[in-house]
């Protein structure tokens, strides 16, 4: 409970605030399954794909690698974008999926917005706290507490041995380090979908907090980044001995490589801290959570908007809701 309490929070369980990062994980539902958590067959991926193959059913046309470089704004009202690569897309809606400083200070040009409306924008908080090491498996994990393979590993694991082990971890990232006992949230997706991986081979996929985005001065991500995964590495050990010697490869995401690789602002998972004062009604900016903008025909649609992060498809369907109100597309 408590781990569920500070995912993707620069916050440590004892933090006010965390119980609503643990309702935001427990509320939801898969399949009639109250706070269920599932995998999706193909990987996360295929969710997306799922969603753009219904959208190109409707009509839609989606283009990928695509960079969009900047929003142009005519007569205080959106009326497309431009690409990186200078092509020009003329809209009469644009709806933008990435968080507020990527939409409202990069893609639009100074002048077009309220200096109180940018204010919010600006004190808006990210402080990505999470990273990722994914490894490819010649086997599977080894538990000490519980050896042998088994039902024990298709489900969500846990090292969060106990509450003072999590508040501890984040004590060290309070200061610009990585916890040397770190919380690790892991899953074998291989053992419920068999598509991802030869036979015999698994996936291990480590969600670890915490890894916060701005380290301490004299450390940067570059030469952290491994670092970082060994100590993961042999975390695990300690739990599951036979870890090292089943690794084929090994992926380590820090959160500047979520920032630049993924367009997610200091690493954020939500791209937006889940903290009380920047939701409901003042996600992403108090006075604006309805999904609009102070540019007309401008909206906000992805995880920086109500109800905030994870994948649930909530804020697109809402904001979709409110641009077919204001009779939009
Ligand atoms: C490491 C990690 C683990 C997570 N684990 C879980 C989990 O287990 N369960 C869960 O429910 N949620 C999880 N989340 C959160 C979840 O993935 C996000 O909240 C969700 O994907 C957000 O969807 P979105 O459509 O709002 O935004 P995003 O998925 O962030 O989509 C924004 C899109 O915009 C693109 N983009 C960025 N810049 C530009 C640009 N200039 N031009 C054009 N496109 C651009 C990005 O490439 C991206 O495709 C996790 C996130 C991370 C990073």
């Amino acid at each position: 409970m408590s781990a569920s309490g500070i995912i993707g929070t620069f916050l440590g369980v004892r933090s006010p605030g965390t119980a609503y990062v643990l309702l935001h994980h427990y509320m939801g539902e898969i399949d009639g399954a109250f706070r269920a958590w599932g995998f999706a067959r193909g990987g996360t991926g295929a969710i997306s794909n799922a969603i753009a193959d219904a959208a190109r059913e409707a009509g839609a046309e989606i283009r990928t690698q695509a960079p969009i470089a900047k929003i142009l704004i005519k007569n205080g009202r959106a009326s497309g974008v431009v690409l990186a690569n200078g092509d020009e897309i003329y809209a009469d809606v644009v709806s933008s999926s990435v968080d507020p400083r990527l939409t409202y200070t990069r893609m639009i040009e100074p002048g077009n917005l309220p200096d109180d409306f940018l204010e919010g924008v600006n004190r808006y908080k990210f402080r990505g706290s999470s990273g990722k090491v994914n490894m490819a498996l010649d086997g599977l994990p080894n538990f000490k507490c519980m050896p042998g393979a088994g039902a024990h590993l298709r489900g969500a694991m846990s090292i969060s041995p106990s509450v003072e082990y999590m508040e501890k971890a984040y004590d060290e990232a309070k200061y610009g380090h990585w916890s040397s006992h770190p919380y690790i949230d892991m899953v074998i997706p291989t053992l419920t979908d068999t598509s991802l991986a030869p036979p015999g081979k698994h996936i291990l996929s480590c969600f670890v907090q915490y890894a916060p985005y701005k380290l301490a001065p004299g450390l940067d991500w570059d030469t952290e980044k491994e670092k970082f995964g060994d100590n993961v590495v042999n975390t695990i050990a300690e739990y599951a001995p036979n870890i090292k010697d089943i690794i084929l490869h090994r992926q380590v995401v820090t959160p500047l490589d979520l920032e630049r690789e993924w367009g997610l602002s200091e690493g954020n998972i939500f791209q937006g801290e889940l903290s009380l004062e920047q939701l409901f009604f003042l996600r992403p900016v108090a006075g604006w959570a309805q999904f609009r903008s102070p540019i007309k025909n401008l909206y906000m649609c992805g995880s920086a908007t109500h109800p905030g992060g994870g994948i649930m498809g909530a804020p697109g369907r809402l904001a979709a809701l409110e641009i077919l109100k204001d009779g939009g597309a």
